[in-house]
């Protein structure tokens, strides 16, 4: 077995603050699973499982899923063997119900939770102008907010298209959920020693560094900074 520390990281931050473009390059970094709530709920949508059926309507109006639903998904999730080496969950834990029982689902390797602080005039203005891409999932930014014109993805030049939940309306919702519901995990990791904050108005490149620094500390024995 390799000695190598296991890199699990928990994202914590509103939509719109970076999360998945900084999962993907971090999990690409150190070859370890992104695990997107979002990600798997979306696609049990799509394909009409029992799961994606009982959760449509709460997505389409940005509103949680239950905890129950969501702490069995992750375990079984976290139970798989693409996570021996570690993992980043994005979206999960999103409430102190789910946190608690993230808790003692990892109780023997605590993961460094990393909250990305954006404000959130700058959420609105970068989630009304997402787009994602049909076939890769890679997200990028649209060059024009009205235009009609079909946009393609720079990395596999499939069509570009905006995610159902990325409407104002839904967008407001899904902010203030943040703000009760998910912003108190902040408080619950600090007190555990196990977060750091990093500023996420910064340029994406720099963010990624920031972050593989912290990774980088804390896999060296370095206290959380
Ligand atoms: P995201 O892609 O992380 O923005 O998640 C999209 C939607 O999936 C959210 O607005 C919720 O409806 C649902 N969702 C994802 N993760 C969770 C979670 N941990 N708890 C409750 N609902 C969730």
């Amino acid at each position: 077995m390799s000695n190598t520390p296991k890199v699990s990281l928990i994202l914590i931050g509103p939509p719109g603050s970076g999360k998945g473009t900084q999962a993907t390059r971090i999990c690409e970094r150190f070859g370890i699973p992104w695990i997107s709530t979002g990600d798997i709920l979306r696609a049990a949508v799509k394909a009409g499982t029992a799961l994606g059926v009982q959760v449509q309507t709460l997505l389409s109006a940005g509103a949680l899923v239950g905890d129950d639903m969501m702490i069995d998904l992750v375990r079984e999730r976290l139970g798989r063997t693409d996570t021996a080496a570690g993992f980043v969950l994005d979206g999960f834990p999103r409430t102190l119900v789910q946190a608690a029982a993230l808790d003692g689902l990892v109780a023997a390797v605590p993961p460094h939770a990393l909250v990305l602080e954006v404000p959130e005039a700058e959420l609105e203005r970068r989630l009304t102008a997402r787009r994602i891409c049909t076939k890769c999932k890679t997200l990028s930014t649209s060059r024009s907010l009205y235009g009609s014109e079909a946009e393609l993805c720079s990395k596999c030049g499939s069509i570009l298209i905006t995610r159902d939940d990325d409407n104002v309306l839904t967008i407001r919702h899904r902010l203030e959920n943040y703000r009760t519901q998910t912003a108190p995990l902040v408080a619950h990791y600090q007190a555990r020693g196990t977060l750091s904050i990093v500023d996420g108005m910064r340029a994406p490149d720099d963010v990624t560094t920031t972050i593989f620094k912290l990774i980088d500390s804390r896999r060296n024995g370095c206290a959380t900074p």
